[in-house]
């Protein structure tokens, strides 16, 4: 089980809880408990996806280069639980807004990656970026498994349209980036930072659609998708990368690397890693995918393989880069320094 990549958004104890929740309706309780089945029951065809690209990239397997950029294309499942559903024809101007928006956000991160990075595609080699929406009926969560993405509608209460979410959408494409890039396995320190990757790369993402700053970004993971019930409730997201362990987020984080436990969800673990990158672009200043995202990126990309890669050795490796990368900029060093030692790095 090395190269497991639970990506879904939502972890699967918060809809276990929301099922055990006495304040909800039976109805949203069922909704929430059959979602955390289905989201229990993905894990070996993530595990199996995820070791197939493993093998390929350790034989050398030949990366060819399938289109200068990648092709978006959008499935419909009918609130049927079969993948990858019927193709939806012209998405990009579809009456189906889900579709529609689906088609948008994915190209957007595609673009992303693209005039960010220079990335193409999730594998860098222009691999197709296929999409599944109106998966399950009132499915809370939002995945990728291994080969594409699948989104829920949500129940409408708890959580709306995963679609909606443009932090969510880069949140699971770049678990996709990962699994082609460091291979950070989905538990112990390699888990949390896997999770950490995939939000810093989605707040980047939704910070570079807003155009903002560091210090006019909120910093917020699933504020889009949350439901007119959850909000009634106090929750104006997943979780918060400026402060991992705000109450109002429905899965509150550590903020230290020594609250950090072996067998901890890597939706928990992730708290550290992604104070430390907030801390460091709001240390910086400016806009966060310019440099800071730059070193977090060469991290993720220029170090090969490295599944089981610790929080001290990821923290090590932003602190070269951003000396190698920036070394007539003394700041972006002294940034993301700022941002490991608040976490305890
Ligand atoms: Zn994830």
């Amino acid at each position: 089980m090395r190269m497991i990549c639970t990506c879904h958004i939502v972890p699967k104890d918060v809809l276990e809880r929301l099922a055990g929740d006495k304040k909800l309706s039976a109805e949203l309780r069922r909704g929430a408990a059959d979602s955390a089945r289905v989201t229990d029951g993905m894990r070996t065809l993530r595990t199996q996806n995820g070791e197939l690209t493993r093998l390929a990239q350790a034989s050398g397997a030949h990366l060819v280069e399938l289109a200068a950029a990648p092709k978006v294309t959008v499935y419909d499942c009918k609130h049927s639980q079969t993948l990858p559903g019927m193709p939806v024809p012209g998405a990009k101007t579809s009456t189906d807004a889900t579709a529609k928006r689906c088609f948008a956000e994915t190209t957007g991160v595609a673009k992303f990656y693209q005039a960010v990075f220079g990335r193409n595609s999730i594998d860098n080699a222009g691999m197709t970026m296929m999409s599944s929406i109106h998966f399950g009926k009132g499915y809370n969560n939002a995945m990728w498994n291994g080969t594409q993405m699948v989104y829920g509608d949500g129940d409408g209460k708890l959580f709306v349209d995963f679609t909606k979410g443009d932090d969510v959408i880069g949140h699971e494409l770049t678990h996709g980036v990962t699994q082609h890039s460091l291979q950070l396995a989905y538990s112990g320190d390699a888990g949390g930072l896997n999770e950490s990757m995939s939000d810093c790369f989605g707040s980047m993402f939704r910070q570079w659609s807003a155009k903002q700053d560091a210090k006019a970004a909120d910093w917020l993971i699933g504020a889009d998708i949350m439901g007119p019930t959850a909000k009634a409730k106090g929750f104006k997201a997943l979780r918060n990368m400026a402060k991992p362990d705000d109450k109002a987020a429905l899965a509150p984080q550590p903020t230290k690397y020594s609250q950090v436990t072996p067998g901890m969800d890597p939706h928990y673990s992730s708290g550290p890693p992604n104070l430390a990158f907030c801390t460091a672009c709001l240390t910086l200043g400016g806009k966060s995918w310019e440099r800071i995202g730059q070193v977090w990126y060469a991290a993720l990309t220029t170090s090969g393989a490295q599944p089981h890669m610790t929080m001290p050795q990821f923290a090590a490796r932003t602190r070269q880069l951003a000396t190698q990368k920036y070394p007539a900029q003394a700041a972006v060093a002294a940034a993301v320094d700022a941002g490991w030692k608040k976490v305890g790095l």
